[in-house]
């Protein structure tokens, strides 16, 4: 490194201590907001968004082709609908949380009071920039905190038209956008932020989780994995290969929550693959390239990723159904089913994040549920059957963040569930109530306001004392 590089650096060091500090000074008076005004940054922050409706959909063209449509549908929309879910319910969230009280405690009253950690962190990847940016930031502000975004540097365009947004609508004292990559990533890190939020892969998560226990900040970790897809011979076939479709290749695939794989009883599988290339043929015609609904893939470091996976496939004993055509310089991979996928092949074990479908016939759902059980727990699983013992059988059995019947990805868009994984796939829910949770303190409030039976539990000790603890031992 050169001397003046070396300068830019301590530069940049300098600044972010300083955002930091200016927000750390401030963050009593955002927590004190009252009702009103955190709600008119959230009407600000929505006006705003809606403001640069066409500009973040040309950013996200930009970025990776995304059409215009899946734009409004996976990055307006979801952040729309959690501000005004946050807006509908703020006044519960904010009030006081009365608790019932135990007998032995009379004379007092409890509640819980949710207030503000502090100064919170929201590290965001590139999928849905601004969906998994502005998402996680709509619940931060409405629980009070200030804030610190570092969204990814593989989608600038998004970066920047939210730079603009972010600017627009907070002083800098509330809510700053840091632009940047790993390095920027790991000064933040290095900061005694009272929350992290951060979604992205498991590998990165685990250094996320490193670097906050240094100072004892929690953590939110919305993270990747391999969310499984069941297919038994009672359903709807026609309805799940629809269903699957759209879950898995919007957004070229590059979905934590997309299918990963499928595992379909093998008495419908010849069924459920040629009702899946039909479909595929109905929504991308022959050449999916040429259809501007189907996006591409971030960078080429994904593309080489993918084509890795797909040639250990091949290589392993796998044949392509359907697709396999792709473009190095356009960053191209046509949707592909595949089948004959060794269980030890890259794409069995690896999270697939993009347009590659293994399909893998199984006979017994008690079979199926033992490999299940034997990966890491999936940030969603699904399972598409009209068999009640079966969806019963998936769900007590089997554990996942999430698990939808009969349909793929959609309860992203139900704010009132929680939304996150369990251990591999995530740490902590997002969404909601849920969300403000997160990043909040639920304090614990207790009032002694007239004295109390263990009052008199006080020294010295004697047998009388001791008959009144045996009795509340006994019956309280
Ligand atoms: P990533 O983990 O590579 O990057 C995410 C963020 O972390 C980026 O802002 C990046 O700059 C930063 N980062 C990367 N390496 C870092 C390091 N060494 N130290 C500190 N910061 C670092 O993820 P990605 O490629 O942007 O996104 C894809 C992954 O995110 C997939 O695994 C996907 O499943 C997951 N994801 C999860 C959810 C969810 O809600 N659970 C949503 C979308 C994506």
């Amino acid at each position: 490194m050169n001397g003046s590089s070396l300068k830019d650096q301590k530069e940049v060091d300098i600044d972010i201590r300083q955002v930091f500090e200016q927000l750390k000074n401030n963050q009593f008076k955002v927590a004190n907001y009252d009702l009103r005004q955190r709600k008119s940054r959230l009407d600000q922050l929505q006006q705003t968004i809606l403001n640069f409706r066409e500009k973040i959909k040309d950013a996200l063209y930009r970025d990776f082709q995304k059409h215009a449509f899946e734009v409004d549908l996976t990055e307006i929309y979801p952040v729309i609908s959690e501000i005004k879910q946050a807006k509908r319910n703020l006044r519960r969230w904010m009030g006081h949380h009365p608790v019932s009280t135990p007998i032995s405690l009379l004379g007092s009253r409890s509640r819980i009071h949710y207030e503000p950690k502090g100064i919170v962190l929201i590290i965001s990847p590139w999928n849905f920039p601004v969906t998994l940016t502005l998402g996680p930031l709509v619940s931060a502000i409405a629980a009070g905190n200030t804030v610190i975004l570092k969204p990814s540097e593989q989608t600038p365009a998004a970066t920047a038209v939210m730079q603009e947004i972010i600017e627009l609508v907070f002083p800098p004292e509330e809510v700053v956008l840091i632009p940047g990559g790993v390095e920027t990533s790991r000064k933040l890190l290095s900061l005694p932020f009272n929350h992290i939020f951060f979604t992205g892969s498991s590998k990165v998560g685990k250094i996320i989780m490193e670097s906050a226990a240094k100072n004892l900040a929690s953590v939110t970790l919305e993270l990747g994995g391999k969310s499984p897809t069941i297919i038994d011979a009672s359903a709807n076939i026609r309805q799940a290969a629809r269903r699957i479709i759209w879950a898995k290749f919007i957004n070229c695939g590059q979905i934590c929550i997309a299918p990963d794989h499928i595992y379909v009883q093998e008495t419908v599988s010849r069924e459920f693959i040629a009702t899946l290339k039909q479909y595929l043929n109905q929504y991308f015609g022959n050449d999916a390239r040429e259809e501007p609904s189907y996006a591409r893939l971030v960078n080429h470091s994904h593309y080489e990723r993918l084509v890795e996976y797909l040639e250990n496939a091949l290589k392993n004993g796998a044949s392509i159904e359907y697709g396999g055509n792709m473009s190095q310089p356009e960053k191209y991979i046509e949707p592909t089913i595949l089948t004959g996928t060794s269980p030890e092949s890259l794409l069995m074990n690896e999270e697939i994040f993009g347009p590659l479908l293994p399909v893998i016939p199984f006979s017994d759902m008690d079979e199926l549920v033992h490999i299940l059980n034997k990966k890491e727990k999936p940030l969603a699983s699904y399972i598409y059957s009209k068999s009640n013992k079966n969806i019963k059988k998936l769900i007590e059995s089997t554990r996942s963040g999430a698990i939808c019947i009969n349909h793929s990805g959609i309860h992203f868009y139900n704010s009132n569930l929680p939304f996150g994984g369990s251990n591999f796939s995530g740490i902590g829910k997002a969404h909601g109530w849920f969300g403000f949770q997160a990043f909040s303190n639920a304090r614990a409030v207790y009032n002694q306001i007239i004295p109390g039976p263990l009052e008199i539990l006080i020294p010295p000790y004697n047998k009388i004392k001791q008959r009144v603890l045996d009795f509340a031992i006994k019956y309280l």
